[in-house]
């Protein structure tokens, strides 16, 4: 819809149709939702036969207009991952980055209803197409990614630039697993993705290998706290003082 629209609206937001029927992959912020909705509707798109709200993740900057976006789009069923949808029952204000008191940000998160949860291996079937349903964890534990032929949404696993979403323990991001996510990407067949965030860009094995190497490195290092699997650092400070330390040696 960004493309659409000639202008960034909030995170990147998907429109998939086939056969009269279409669905939205994340909305972005409420303040936007009905701007998008009222495109679609210049489109031509009947509001009636809009039959999926699909939420990559909870990540407030993707999700808070979907309580809008429903009053306008009754018909359309919520879905997302399992803790997706326990997150936004239970309005987690942390996990969904709605409070960041360290940094005074404070934002609105409406209490999200997912009606239908979705995982791995489930699809998403629309007119005549199947949207496979993949568990990318990482950024966080309930990140959805969606494949449609040569493309791949790609939620907040990978940007055109080879950043990633952000790392963040409490925000539930897991570097080991983020790592598996970018392995199977970098491994997949597809040739497009469709980041939430940013240009659509054509999916290249040594750009997502670059990646994966800085998350390697990531995992060892203390800059990333509890997110790091280990410092080595600290087990060889540890033999070096099983040595005794010589001034003159160091
Ligand atoms: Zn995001």
């Amino acid at each position: 819809m960004n493309y659409q629209a000639r202008q960034r609206l909030g995170c990147s937001v998907y429109l998939v149709h086939d056969a009269g029927e279409w669905l939205l992959i994340d909305i972005g912020f409420e303040d936007t939702a009905e701007e998008i909705i009222e495109m679609i509707r210049q489109m031509d798109f009947a509001l009636a036969n809009c039959k999926y709200l699909v939420a990559t993740h909870a990540d407030v900057d993707h999700i808070q207009g979907f309580k809008r976006a429903k009053e306008l789009l009754p018909n359309a069923m919520m879905v997302g991952h399992p803790e997706c949808k326990r997150l936004l029952a239970e309005g987690d204000r942390v996990f969904t980055y709605a409070e960041i008191a360290a940094q005074n940000i404070s934002i609105d998160l409406p209490i999200i209803h997912i009606e239908q949860t979705i995982t791995e291996g489930d699809s998403l079937k629309l007119g005549g197409l199947s949207l496979d349903v993949w568990n990318t964890p990482g950024h966080t534990g309930s990140q959805l990614a969606f494949r449609l032929g040569d493309l791949l949404f790609s939620g907040d696993n990978i940007f055109r630039d080879g950043c990633v979403g952000n790392i963040d323990a409490h925000h539930g991001s897991d570097l080991p697993a983020f790592i598996q996510s970018l392995e199977r990407i970098r491994d997949c067949d597809v040739k497009w993705l469709l980041p939430s965030h940013g240009p659509i860009f054509r999916k290249d094995r040594v750009q997502l290998q670059k990646t994966i190497d800085r998350l390697t490195e990531y995992q060892h290092m203390a800059d990333f706290g509890t997110c790091a699997v280990d410092w080595p650092l600290l087990d060889q400070w540890e033999e070096e003082l099983a040595r005794g330390f010589d001034p003159d040696k160091a």
